[in-house]
């Protein structure tokens, strides 16, 4: 599945539940699931659990997205542009640490 194709996928099922919710509830819902993914990190719970808990950040950046009406897929595209947003190369040649 592509970002496009995952975002669609958010929209199908969450966007109903996304709206009634609302933006701000929602992004405070996408910063819980970060602290759950921090959390399974941290306290490495394992490669499925944080597998679990990347996925529903994405998930929560796609409802995100969609209640902004900002695609994804584009957004990346523009500031990325296959290659470092800053530098412009790949691998990125940025002298600031990591
Ligand atoms: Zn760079």
């Amino acid at each position: 599945m592509d970002t496009k194709e995952a975002q669609n996928l958010m929209r199908r099922i969450y966007l109903k539940r996304d709206k009634a919710r609302g933006l701000e509830r929602t992004l405070l819902r996408t910063f819980h699931e970060l602290g759950e993914l921090s959390d399974a990190i941290l306290r490495d719970k394992g490669q499925a659990s944080i597998s679990d808990e990347i996925a529903d950040v994405f998930a929560w950046l796609c409802s995100l997205a969609n209640l902004l009406e900002i695609d994804l897929s584009q957004a990346l595209l523009n500031k990325y542009n296959n290659a470092c947003s800053r530098c412009g190369k790949v691998p990125c040649e940025c002298t600031d640490s990591p």
